[in-house]
């Protein structure tokens, strides 16, 4: 952070203070939110966390998810009073106000300021305090490094380096992505040494599924995966009807994507999802080929490198054609791509 010194300052005394993450949170935007609400709660800020949507139930077990306002759930006054009564506003884990729907408006009018904490490529800059780093597997991670740098991390408990500790482990695909530097490690051991049950969270996350997701991921992998092979490429295309039939929650399609880019030669992978208000796309590559631009460019959306996202105003049988052209004019870079099916 540029202007660190002026930040240790505003934060000098008790503030007003809201924290907002992208929408249908995940792991890593929900556990750097209440592992620093936590934090600053005990600096002896009033601190609320806003979330645009819900969230999987598989993070329910994170400190402070009960005292979280859910936007969509009833709760769009309280979230526009919050915010206008915050004084400072962290936005966590996204780049650009789009990305957490209304509130973007609201916080975008603020008079807070606002203190963005992000890993994602192409910020928007509306923050007047900026932690940002692509070379940051998660926010999470950032969010460890700025209690540090703010000479707090005794602060740090269980409960804080538990919640850290779940977004660093699902940024980097349980430390296998290319995202995984030699800093992951040391902070994930510093976790563990500030008390981090790993064994525990790994469980939390990954063996909690319903039967249900079970027997939906099992109908994906049966009958809803394409593989263009020629193009190295295999994706998912699931409709409101497949969600609906296997009585789909937040977070039972998480994960999905990757089966597609488990297969051996397949660089890209994607799954093409009709949600109730647009089609929403999950992109995933291996190596060089860009995702982010691909979101970007085609898609009004965007991520990282290897992992982005974005969405579509036509139809899903549209929204599948049109994906399936597109490939097929990136044939170079995906072919070109060839040294990670090696
Ligand atoms: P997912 O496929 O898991 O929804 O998203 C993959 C990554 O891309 C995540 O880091 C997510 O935050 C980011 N992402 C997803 N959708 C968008 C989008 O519309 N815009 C931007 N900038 N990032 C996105
Ligand atoms: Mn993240």
């Amino acid at each position: 952070m540029q202007n660190l010194e002026s930040f240790k300052v505003l934060l000098e005394s008790p503030k007003k203070v809201v924290i907002t993450t992208h929408y249908k949170p995940d792991a890593d935007a929900l556990g750097s939110s209440l592992g620093l609400a936590s934090y600053l709660r005990k600096k002896g800020h009033e601190v609320n966390v806003i979330s645009p949507s819900d969230y999987p139930e598989f993070l329910y077990w994170m400190d402070g998810h009960k005292k979280v306002i859910n936007y969509e759930k009833g709760q769009e006054k309280k979230s526009a009073e919050l915010i206008d009564k915050a004084e400072v506003i962290f936005c966590l884990d996204f780049n650009c106000l789009y990305r957490i729907n209304k509130l973007g408006e609201w916080v975008g009018k603020s008079s807070a300021k606002k203190v963005l904490i992000d890993h994602h490529l192409d910020p928007e800059h509306f923050a007047h305090y900026e932690l940002w780093s692509t070379e940051a597997a998660a926010t999470a991670e950032l969010v460890y490094e700025l209690i540090v740098m703010l000479d707090d991390k005794q602060l740090i408990d269980q409960n804080i380096a538990e919640s850290l500790y779940a977004g660093i482990m699902t940024d980097t695909g349980q430390f296998k992505h290319p995202n995984t530097t030699r800093n992951v490690h040391i902070v994930t051991a510093e976790l563990m040494g500030l008390g981090a049950d790993i064994s525990k969270i790994g469980r939390y996350i990954y063996d909690n599924n319903s039967l249900d997701r079970l027997k939906f991921t099992g109908y994906a992998l049966s009958q809803k995966l394409k593989v263009l092979k020629n193009l190295k490429t295999a994706y998912f295309w699931i409709s409101a009807e497949d969600l609906k039939k296997f009585n789909s929650k937040t977070g039972d399609t998480e994960g999905l994507v990757n089966y597609a880019l488990s297969l051996k030669g397949v660089v890209f992978s994607a799954v093409i999802i009709e949600r109730p208000d647009t089609i929403r796309l999950s992109l995933r590559s291996k190596g060089e080929f860009s995702v982010n631009d691909f979101a970007k460019d085609h898609f009004s959306g965007g991520g990282h490198p290897n992992a982005a996202g974005g969405i579509s105003d036509l139809g899903l049988e549209e929204t599948v054609e049109k994906f399936e052209k597109l490939v097929k004019t990136y044939e170079k870079e995906l072919i070109k791509n060839n040294k990670e099916t090696k």
